[in-house]
């Protein structure tokens, strides 16, 4: 059974950071330069992450996510994934991924124990996706996906990052793709909390709200009906354009968040366990490792980090964290 927080929710969920590092520099998560890395040694080992893992299943964490940085980046992915597959009461195990190794990994993620891979791809324009990443290409996304799907690692979710002027003329392009392909796409609200360039001055007029890219969805493609939530939906409000496979969700950090049902914990690629995305309060869970600490000290840690989880966040007035960028955080 999932541990309740101070507000009541059941906590189910834990999204770790497996590095810091990307082989893409998005212009709303890094600078160009990138951000420097954190050194090796601040870094969890994989023995370390599975300990945190056992832990969190013992108070009823059910549901784990990879990400990052990139998770793919990280040497012996593969691995960590075989180990947190088998820990008893995991029985959710997913990656969020830029999809560029995607197609080299998903045939042995899969034999690993990985469940679902949700890919983040902002165009389906090779020259903008080289703009938005700065360093990706677009063919290797789309061949990741497709290796994704046929090894089945399904539903193999899309999340696109809307940028006014950037990609929202595409959204209608987007959205057709549940139809014409039956893609399960998410449009996800640009936050100001990377560290690259639209996360700072003119993040206001960059965002495009659910609600804008909804009028101009079902303007052009009909009425969305609420759909069935696809399997670990998390936060996003499900639909269906007429006649679609696919559904086509919001993620709406911005103009309506949904923190009264948030289930989830964070751990940040140094160990630190970070109970709301946007509040800089963290637990330190590496030291204790370090020092020796097992399964049962990280329990009572992690409950600890569960009893001080904040109620909301308030990026509408522009809260956000101030000593981490979101390739540290897993997003
Ligand atoms: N590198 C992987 C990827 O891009 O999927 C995993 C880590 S990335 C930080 C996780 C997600 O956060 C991606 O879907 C990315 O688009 C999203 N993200 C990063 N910066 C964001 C921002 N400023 N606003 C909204 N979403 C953002
Ligand atoms: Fe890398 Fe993901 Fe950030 Fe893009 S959003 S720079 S792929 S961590």
């Amino acid at each position: 059974m999932a541990h309740l927080d101070a507000y009541n929710r059941p906590i189910s969920y834990l999204r770790i950071s497996v590095t810091d590092r990307c082989n893409l520099r998005c212009i709303y998560c890094m600078p160009p330069e990138g951000v420097p890395w954190r050194p090796h040694e601040e870094i969890l080992r994989y023995e370390e992450i599975e300990t945190i893992v056992r832990a969190a299943a013992e108070i009823g964490i059910s549901k784990i996510r990879l990400t990052g940085g990139e998770p793919l980046v990280r040497p012996g992915i593969v691995e960590l994934v075989r180990m947190l597959a088998r820990i008893p009461g995991i029985d959710d195990l997913a990656m969020t991924t830029n999809g560029i190794l995607l197609a080299d990994y998903a045939d042995e993620l899969a034999a690993a124990g990985l469940r679902r891979v949700n890919v983040s791809l902002d165009t389906l324009r090779p020259e903008r996706f080289h703009a938005i990443t700065r360093l990706g290409r677009l063919e290797d996304v789309l061949a990741g996906m497709e290796a994704a799907r046929r090894a089945g690692l399904t539903p193999v979710k899309i999340n696109t990052v809307v940028m006014r002027g950037m990609n929202d003329d595409e959204v209608v392009e987007l959205a057709r793709k549940t139809m014409e392909e039956g893609w399960n796409l998410r449009f996800i609200e640009l936050m100001p909390v990377g560290n690259g360039v639209l996360a700072e001055g003119g993040w206001r007029e960059r965002v495009v709200t659910a609600r804008e890219i909804r009028g101009r969805v079902e303007a052009a493609l009909g009425k969305l009906e609420p759909a069935k939530k696809a399997a670990g939906s998390g936060p996003a409000r499900c639909y269906r354009l007429p006649g679609a496979r696919g559904t086509l969700g919001f993620i709406t950090p911005v103009s309506e968040h949904f923190c009264y049902h948030c289930n989830r914990l964070r751990l940040t690629a140094d160990g630190q366990l970070r109970p709301c995305l946007l509040s800089d309060l963290e637990v330190d869970l590496r030291t204790p490792l370090r020092n020796g600490a097992g399964v049962a000290d990280i329990k009572h840690l992690l409950l600890h980090g569960i009893a001080v989880k904040p109620l909301e966040h308030h990026l509408d007035r522009l809260q956000k964290p101030e000593k981490r960028v979101m390739s540290e955080i897993g997003g």
